[in-house]
């Protein structure tokens, strides 16, 4: 004998044996074991993160499992103990049939989730339609059938009709979310294909039983055993995507755990970083106080009378000092607005007056820049009046900086709020730096090849006392650089 001719023969031994009751409860409760397994799996998965996907998927594999139990246990009564359940062997099909055709539906419907992930209720209702239309199908069939099988329980199920059209049924249900799938392929995303392939798979059992049925009347031992693999190994490819989607989500869940350490890491670090600046800034207000102080005394001539180059020395320690003090008040505002300790004195305030009696009007007058001021002389709004003069001196400076001919104010109403509005004709912004603007020390360019000297916190502080009177403050850039204002009415 050569091996060819043993493989057949153990080929041949496994099919007889697969076609008796043990081999029947063979593959039942391998299959009973691995929907099982499965069922296991995405329920403790399901149990830690209650998604709904999850959900339906569990429902799907625990309605195979129980299929295979309530078979299993049938089987094994068969073939280890009661006898009297042997009467029971014309049925078993019919009841096989029927729960696996109900499982079928729950599970391709849990498979094409993600189509559906958006409106749930049209999921629902298709599997309570699906399941209803197909199960009244099953029970029409099945009765015809019980009345055969109740007349002549001898005959073999496989050439019954009955059974051909369960079948029949069986590769519908299958086809069903092929079609799905392939109409929606890009958002049942990267896994798509493989289920698709998965159901394909699973339909090659059902429609081998047909053929057999058809063309051998169901006679075939070796289509019979041919077709039963690959129902199993469709759900084998079943449990490797579901497997891959949970490593997927353990993979993310764990890479969103690192960032969101790195993050709470990171202000923390940030936090100690302006802690830091604020109490370094503190401690250099007392000497500052100082030098100016004795600049003050040089420019009285107390120490005596200057000489032409001492004085433009003394001039340019007393800019570089009121740079430096600036900077440290800013600092100083900054960290107190961030620190929420400032609170607002709110009055009812004559907008147009606090703009007028703006010092950086002078300023535009001496660039040579024209202001128009827009804002209706009588326009009162409740804001905090300090604060809220140091929001218009710094988008004002800001305008000033980078105007080239004109800078408008103006003041627009909607429905809730006032839009407060500046804007210059100046370069404008790149877009995508528009919104770190608004952060702390961010300038636009280089800082050190920039010509125009600021420290990058007038914005900051913008924000922060826009957002303390609950407002919101964003730029806007086409030509020049518009800046608004919305608080509430
Ligand atoms: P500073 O003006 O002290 O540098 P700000 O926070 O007030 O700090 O402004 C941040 C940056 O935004 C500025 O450095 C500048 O690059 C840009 N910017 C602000 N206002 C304007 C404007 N009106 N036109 C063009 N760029 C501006």
């Amino acid at each position: 004998m050569n091996a060819f001719e043993l493989l057949i023969i153990i080929y041949h031994s496994i099919n007889s044996f697969m076609a008796t009751d043990g081999g029947e409860l063979l593959k039942k409760f391998v299959e009973l074991f691995l929907f099982t397994v499965v069922t296991y799996m995405i329920a403790s998965e399901y149990g830690r993160s209650k998604e709904r996907h999850l959900k339906y998927l569990m429902i799907g594999f625990a309605a195979l499992a129980i299929d295979k139990l309530i078979m299993s246990l049938v089987f094994s009564s068969i073939v280890f103990g009661d006898v009297r359940l042997f009467i029971l062997n014309p049925f078993l099909p019919i009841l096989d049939l029927f729960l696996e055709i109900f499982a079928l539906i729950l599970l391709t419907n849990s498979f094409i989730y993600p189509i559906f992930a958006d409106k749930v209720d049209a999921l629902k209702r298709k599997i309570t339609r699906e399941t209803f239309i197909v199960i009244i199908i099953v029970l029409i069939i099945e009765a015809f059938w019980l009345v055969r099988v109740t007349h002549e329980p001898t005959a073999a199920f496989r050439s019954e009709l009955s059974y051909l059209f369960l079948e029949l049924l069986k590769i519908m249900v299958l086809y069903s979310p092929i079609f799905y799938i392939l109409s929606n392929l890009k958002k049942m995303g990267k896994y798509g294909p493989h289920i698709m392939i998965a159901f394909i798979v699973a339909m090659i059992t059902p429609a081998t039983n047909v053929i057999n049925v058809v063309f051998f009347g169901g006679a075939s031992n070796n289509l019979r055993v041919f077709a039963h693999p690959f129902l199993f190994i469709s759900v084998l490819l079943f449990t490797r995507v579901t497997y891959l989607k949970l490593v997927d989500k353990a993979t993310i869940k764990r890479e969103l755990a690192e960032t969101k350490e790195k993050y709470v890491r990171e202000h923390e670090l940030g936090k100690m970083k302006d802690e830091f600046v604020s109490t370094v800034s503190h401690e250099l207000r007392t000497p500052i106080t100082s030098m100016k102080l004795y600049l003050a005394l040089l420019r009285q001539k107390k120490f005596g009378a200057l000489k032409k180059k001492q004085q433009d020395a003394v001039s340019i320690v007393e800019k570089e000092t009121n740079r430096l003090s600036k900077l440290i008040a800013d600092i100083l505002n900054l960290s107190r607005l961030e620190a929420k300790k400032t609170k607002l004195k709110l009055e009812n305030v004559n907008i147009y007056k606090l703009v007028k009696n703006n010092l950086y009007y002078n300023l535009a007058e001496q660039k040579g820049v024209e202001i128009e001021n827009n804002i209706s002389k009588k326009f009162i709004a409740t804001v905090d009046p300090e604060k809220f003069k140091q929001v218009f001196i710094n988008l004002f400076s800001n305008a000033v900086n980078y105007a080239r001919r004109k800078i408008s104010i103006s003041v627009k109403e909607g429905v809730n709020h006032w839009d407060f509005i500046v804007e210059d004709d100046g370069p404008g912004i790149e877009k995508e730096k528009l919104e770190k603007l608004f952060d702390k020390f961010y300038r636009v360019g280089d800082y050190l090849t920039k010509d125009k000297k600021g420290t990058g916190l007038g914005l900051a502080i913008v924000k922060n006392i826009v957002e303390l009177h609950n407002g919101e403050v964003w730029a806007e850039s086409k030509k020049g650089t518009r800046f608004i204002v919305r608080l509430p009415k």
